[in-house]
């Protein structure tokens, strides 16, 4: 099959041009989840506000402190490849964002249908961010570029050691524990209260 002019091969230069296609998409995702882990940054805080366990609220705490690791880590990729750090508008990270939002406005505060809502709100977005950066280790690695794919892969494994974690979580306890509950159970004092209280 005919093909058009046959690309050059990739190198690991990175002068900061992009003329290659494939390495201007790159450098297009990279900038998507840039934004997108910046945003969730915001929502991590919301959505442990929102916990009724102490043990959730823990978990999205931990991962906050990851996410700003991982998008120190976004900002040394642009650095290899000579890049200015910035971010470009993720609709689906938006969404999700959105969709967590609205989780903890139809669910009741102090339920542990609540958190378990909120484990599946926060799954979406570990998947969604798990699809992401495995393209992008994959992406990084066909264009010879190793060392971001290492850091691109580390992130991986914190977001997919996060939705196992979630997994875990709402499976030994919290999803059964909701299942008991109906319009009458009494309401759990949230985690949040509870911490602000030992102040
Ligand atoms: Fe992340
Ligand atoms: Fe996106
Ligand atoms: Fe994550």
């Amino acid at each position: 099959m005919a093909t058009k002019t046959p690309a050059t091969s990739t190198s690991e230069q990175s002068n900061g041009k992009k003329d290659n296609l494939l390495e201007k998409f790159f450098l297009d995702q990279l900038k998507d989840i840039y934004y997108a882990e910046q945003q969730m940054l915001k929502a991590l805080n919301d959505m442990k506000a929102a916990c009724t366990t102490e043990e959730l609220e823990d978990a999205f705490e931990d991962h906050r402190k990851q996410t700003e690791k991982q998008v120190k880590r976004l900002d040394k990729v642009f650095q290899l490849l000579n890049e200015k750090p910035e971010g470009k508008k993720c609709e689906a990270m938006d969404g999700l964002i959105k969709e967590a939002k609205t989780i903890i406005n139809e669910t009741k505060e102090g339920t542990m249908t609540r958190d378990a809502a909120l484990i599946i709100a926060a799954q979406k977005v570990e998947h969604y961010e798990i699809a992401t950066y495995g393209g992008l280790v994959a992406l990084a690695l066909t264009l010879n570029k190793h060392r971001a794919a290492s850091l691109l892969d580390k992130s991986l494994q914190e977001e997919e050691e996060t939705d196992q974690l979630l997994t875990d979580i709402a499976e030994s306890s919290i999803n059964f524990q909701a299942e008991e509950e109906d319009e009458k159970s009494e309401k759990r004092t949230p985690a949040s209260a509870v911490s602000a209280s030992y102040n």
